[in-house]
C-alpha cells in the first residue's frame, strides 16, 4: 500500500532531513530544476470529497506550496484555476496534467500579478471560466535575501509589497463580487511574520501585514459568511529557495533548525489549506495555521 498523508507515521521519519546542494536559480525558480526533488501530492495526497464541487483561484499554483494546493483540491473535488508567471509554463503544465488526471477542471492563467489590471482580469477569467468562485488562495510571493539595507534597493522593497500583499488587495476586492456565502479566502504568510530574518527585511515585513489583514477582513467579511484565514508556512523546499530566497551557502542546513529537525515538503501543508477551504472549518475565522515543523509561535 502506499503511503498517503492519513498512513500512521513518525513526522520526523515522514520525509528524510534533506541536505540540498548549492544551487541557483533565476526568478523565478522551477520545481523542474530543483534538486532533491519535491513531494506536492501527486503519489501522496489521498482526496476523501472534502471540497467537492467547489471552484477554486490559486496564485503561484504551479510550483511548490501552491502546486501541493491545487493537487489536494483536485484530489478533494475541486476545480481549480492556475495563476503563474508565464516563465513557470513547464511547471504549471504539469499541474494542469496532474488536476486533469483526478477527473478535475485545470485553467491555467498566466500572467503577472504585481499589475492590477492583470490581478483583476485573472479573477474575471477564473470566475468565467470555472462558471464561478468559492475559494480563493493568495499565495503567490516574492523572497529575495539581502543582507544590508544599503543594498535593499527601492525597486525591490516595492515590487515585494506590491506582489505579496497589493496583488491580495487587488486579487480579494475583485474576487469579492464572484464569491457566495460559504466561500473562503486562504492567504499564504510565513512564520517571518513573527520572526524576521535580518536578511529578509522587505519580505518578512509583507508577511506580517498578511497576518493583520487578514485578522482585519476576516471581521469585516464575517457577517456576510465568508470566512477569511491564512496559513504560516515554517521551512519549506521549494523554488523560492533556490532564486535568491536564501543565501546559497545557507541551503544545505535548509529547515534543520525546526524541532523535527527537516525542512518541510510542500504536500504537509495541503491540508491545512483544505480544512480552511472546508465548511468543516466553519467557526474558524481570522486564525493563522501554523504549519512550521514545530517552531513556537505567538
Ligand atoms: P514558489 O516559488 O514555488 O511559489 C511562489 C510563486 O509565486 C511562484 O511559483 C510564482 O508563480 C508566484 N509569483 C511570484 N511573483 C509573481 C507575480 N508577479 N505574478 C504572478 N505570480 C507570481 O515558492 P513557495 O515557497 O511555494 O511560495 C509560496 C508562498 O509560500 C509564498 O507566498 C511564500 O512567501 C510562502 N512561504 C514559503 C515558505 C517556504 O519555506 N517555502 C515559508 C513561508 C511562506
Ligand atoms: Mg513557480
Amino acid at each position: 500500500m502506499t503511503k498517503d498523508q492519513y498512513t500512521f507515521q513518525n513526522p520526523v521519519t515522514r520525509y528524510p532531513s534533506i541536505s540540498p546542494p548549492e544551487q541557483d536559480q533565476p526568478e523565478p525558480g522551477l520545481d523542474r530544476d530543483l534538486v532533491p526533488q519535491t513531494d506536492r501530492g501527486e503519489h501522496s495526497y489521498r482526496g476523501t470529497g472534502r471540497l467537492t464541487g467547489r471552484k477554486a483561484l490559486i496564485t503561484g499554483a504551479d510550483s511548490g506550496i501552491g502546486a501541493a494546493v491545487a493537487i489536494a483540491y483536485a484530489r478533494e473535488g475541486a476545480d481549480v484555476a492556475l495563476s503563474y508567471l508565464p516563465e513557470e509554463e513547464v511547471d504549471a503544465q504539469d499541474v494542469v496534467r496532474i488536476i486533469r488526471a483526478c477527473g478535475q477542471i485545470a485553467v491555467p492563467l498566466p500572467g503577472d500579478i504585481a499589475s492590477a489590471e492583470a490581478a483583476r482580469s485573472l479573477v474575471a477569467a477564473a470566475a468565467q471560466q470555472l462558471g464561478g468562485l468559492d475559494i480563493v488562495v493568495n499565495n503567490a510571493g516574492k523572497q529575495i535575501s539581502v543582507d544590508n539595507l544599503e543594498d535593499l534597493s527601492d525597486e525591490q522593497f516595492e515590487s515585494t509589497f506590491t506582489t505579496n500583499i497589493f496583488a491580495i488587495f487587488w486579487i480579494t476586492k475583485a474576487a469579492l463580487p464572484h464569491l457566495p456565502v460559504g466561500a473562503t479566502i486562504i492567504n499564504t504568510t510565513s512564520v517571518q511574520a513573527y520572526n524576521p530574518s535580518p536578511n529578509l527585511i522587505d519580505y518578512a515585513a509583507t508577511k506580517a501585514a498578511i497576518n493583520n489583514l487578514t485578522k482585519g477582513l476576516a471581521q469585516q467579511l464575517a457577517p456576510r459568511g465568508i470566512r477569511v484565514n491564512a496559513v504560516a508556512p515554517g521551512p519549506f523546499w521549494t523554488p523560492l529557495q533556490v532564486s535568491d530566497g536564501q543565501p546559497k551557502e545557507k541551503l544545505p542546513t535548509f529547515g534543520k533548525n525546526t524541532p523535527l529537525g527537516r525542512a518541510g515538503q510542500p504536500t504537509e501543508l495541503a491540508p491545512a489549506y483544505v480544512f480552511l477551504a472546508s465548511p468543516e472549518s466553519s467557526y474558524v475565522l481570522g486564525e493563522t495555521l501554523n504549519v512550521n515543523g514545530g517552531t513556537p509561535t505567538p
